[in-house]
């Protein structure tokens, strides 16, 4: 058995005792759980209500008969149900969350306290303005800074996730050129190695895909960008850095060629955590950029959000940005909610308010707090952790481009497992029995087999070791034939492996009692 740097054994104790099975299915202290509708406790409720004074009902025969079937739990009893299932489920505040693309850094509690704070927390969205003028101008600070950081003359605030952000800035790329005459343009271009929601954004807005070639370095392939540039292009997508964890070294050439083909340049910011306070967007020509709160500036995400996804935009495409925005004159600040003048050619609007206020605190706050230089030390040491990463792990995988550094996320390709009989996806199977949450797998499409990994500036140097001691180790276990411990994996979830596909494809959204099972009893008379 190999040892852990930690004195940890890194194999499950015995493959054989993970075979035992509990009386309760439990494991150790952790608990099995089921549904909250199965859990037997129709007749119960956690709260003691008094009997309604008068049960005269207006409903007429649409009063209901039959009991809603919803469970009945004590205040324990729900309590207990949410952290058992919140037990089952990884997060960051747990252990490291190597997940490239995702930028899985620790949300400061700071963060969380002045989110908290009564005069944000507990605001209505159709509160007076008189009544909200400190959070107009926290929302008013927050894309001050937005702009200044990014080099943008201009940002909307309303879209709540990045790719909602992408919808945002391509529908002022279509109102634009809809005002120039230029509403004939349908195609939007997208480098291979694009985030799914880029080309799914375009296609969404009713462009048409066409894709871009990438050099043997994992760059935008600029001659064959140059060629599939014409009047037809509204838009090129470009992420930077890359989804290969690559910095777009000819961006200025591609800023320069599109606006030459009159087309707008859309990059999308999602990883901004490796730029931030080093290189503003704007002086590259870029367009219009989304930038996720919910992963540069820390602000929770996972289980589809809250995020925010506020979009900074040039001055071609100002005068195009959703409506609401705020503004503030001697009088204080203002909501803009119906545009005019020259603002008249707002596209619409994104959402209903103006966008996540929770998410806007949080950001803010860690603005603040880490002040230009310590937000410039967040891309500086994004990128050194991850740099650290590809070195110390190269000598056990292959990294898809060993040319030169990378950004803030490792890239490795499945090279290193040939004839192994191993894959990428039962190597990260076998990282979850190591307690390590597997990083990006099979992304970008690019890469064969690809393993992303982005390990933040949260991260500890101790963490960074323990982590490549892992992967180094089963990188090891994997060459020296040793299938059955990934082929198998995970041995020590709660659940093991799971048929993925089938949970996409045939997803189980509805419960339905089994009637052996449970039967809900009609609510008692007393
Ligand atoms: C995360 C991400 C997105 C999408 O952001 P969401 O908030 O999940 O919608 C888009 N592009 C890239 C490169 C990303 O990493």
């Amino acid at each position: 058995m190999t040892m852990l740097n930690v004195g940890r054994p890194t194999r499950p104790q015995a493959l054989a005792e993970t075979s035992h099975q509990s009386l309760t299915g439990a494991r150790g202290l952790l608990q099995d759980e089921a549904l909250i509708f199965e859990m037997d406790g129709w007749n119960k409720t956690g709260v003691d209500l008094a009997p309604a004074e008068h049960d005269a009902s207006d409903l007429g025969d649409l009063v209901r008969t039959a009991p809603i079937g919803l469970p009945g739990l004590s205040e324990p009893e729900a309590m207990r149900h949410y952290v058992r299932l919140s037990q089952k489920n990884h997060a960051i505040d747990l252990a490291l969350y190597p997940l490239g693309s995702c930028t899985m850094k620790h949300n400061p509690r700071l963060n969380e306290k002045v989110a908290r704070l009564a005069g944000f927390g507990d605001l209505h969205p159709l509160a007076p303005m008189a009544t909200t003028q400190g959070a107009l101008a926290l929302i008013d600070q927050l894309a001050h800074w937005l702009k200044t950081l990014t080099g943008m003359p201009a940002v909307a605030m309303s879209p709540k996730a990045g790719a909602h952000g992408e919808l945002c800035g391509l529908l002022c790329i279509k109102a634009a050129h809809e005002a120039a005459g230029q509403g004939h343009r349908r195609t939007v271009l997208v480098p291979t190695s694009a985030h799914g929601t880029n080309p799914a954004t375009a296609a969404f807005v009713g462009y048409s895909v066409v894709e871009i070639a990438q050099t043997d370095d994992g760059r935008v392939d600029i001659a064959d960008l140059a060629a599939k540039l014409s009047p037809q292009v509204a838009a090129i997508m470009v992420t930077n850095p890359n989804t290969c964890g690559l910095f777009e070294r000819d961006v200025i050439e591609i800023g320069r060629l599109t606006h030459e083909a009159g087309a707008y340049f859309y990059c999308d910011g999602a990883n901004f955590n490796a730029i931030v306070g080093r290189v503003r967007p704007g002086d590259l020509g870029v367009d219009a950029m989304h930038i996720n709160l919910h992963k540069t500036f820390s602000t929770p995400h996972g289980g589809g959000g809250p995020g925010a996804g506020p979009v900074v935009l040039s001055a071609a495409l100002a005068p195009f940005a959703p409506a609401p925005w705020v503004v503030s004159d001697g009088e204080g600040f203002k909501l803009v909610e119906e545009p005019q003048g020259e603002a008249a050619q707002a596209f619409g609007r994104m959402s209903a308010f103006h966008g996540q206020m929770g998410m806007f605190v949080r950001a803010y706050a860690y603005m603040l707090s880490h002040g230009s230089d310590g937000l410039r030390q967040v891309a500086e040491d994004a990128v050194l952790n991850a740099n650290y990463i590809k070195a110390r792990l190269s000598a056990a995988m292959t990294p898809a481009f060993p040319e030169g550094p990378c950004m803030h996320e490792a890239l490795f390709d499945d090279t290193w497992l040939e004839g192994t009989d191993i894959t990428t996806l039962d190597f990260a199977k076998a990282m979850i029995d190591e307690g390590f949450h597997p990083m990006t797998m099979y992304f970008p499409l690019v890469v064969h087999g690809a393993m992303l990994i982005e390990p933040t500036e949260t991260e500890s140097k101790q963490e960074l070791d323990r982590f490549c001691h892992a992967l180094t180790v089963l990188a090891q276990a994997a060459k020296a034939g040793d299938v059955d411990r990934f082929k198998g994996a995970p041995y020590l979830a709660p659940l093991r492996r799971l048929d993925e596909t089938l949970a996409a494809r045939k997803p189980r959204l509805t419960w339905r009692p089994e009637p052996a099972s449970v039967s809900p009893a009609p609510i008692a008379a007393e």
